[in-house]
């Protein structure tokens, strides 16, 4: 697997663990419990699991460097990053763009697929 995939395993098998603990640790999860109550047990699990790896894809999807303005193209200027939240099938879930704004003519931008992916998903 290449290195980044690995540092992105490495990452998810932290929050699955930390995710799991938390189940484990609380004392409503015993033997005695009943199916519902294990259902929902479960199911806080996988739901934390499932955004925590949206916002992992996602986190990644959005790293890309921008060089020039689309409009004129004069030089970018990184103005930090912005953070929107996103309502996903997997939970909520935040994305955080670079934002820039151009030295020449002052249009302010996202990333041009930053942008798409998010105009696509209708979000
Ligand atoms: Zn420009």
């Amino acid at each position: 697997m290449p290195p980044e995939k690995e540092d992105l395993k490495a990452k998810l098998l932290a929050q699955a663990e930390i995710a799991i603990e938390a189940m484990l640790k609380d004392p409503k999860v015993n033997p005695q419990m009943s199916l519902s109550e294990m259902e929902q047990a479960v199911g806080v699990v996988s739901t934390n699991l499932e955004r925590q790896m949206m916002q992992e894809l996602v986190a990644r999807s959005q790293a890309e460097s921008v060089k020039v303005c689309a409009r004129c193209g004069g030089k970018l200027r990184n103005k930090g990053k912005r953070r929107k939240i996103v309502e996903s099938v997997r939970g909520e879930i935040e994305v955080e763009r670079s934002y820039y704004t151009c030295v020449e003519c002052g249009t302010s931008s996202f990333p041009p697929r930053s942008a798409t992916w998010l105009k696509r998903d209708g979000l």
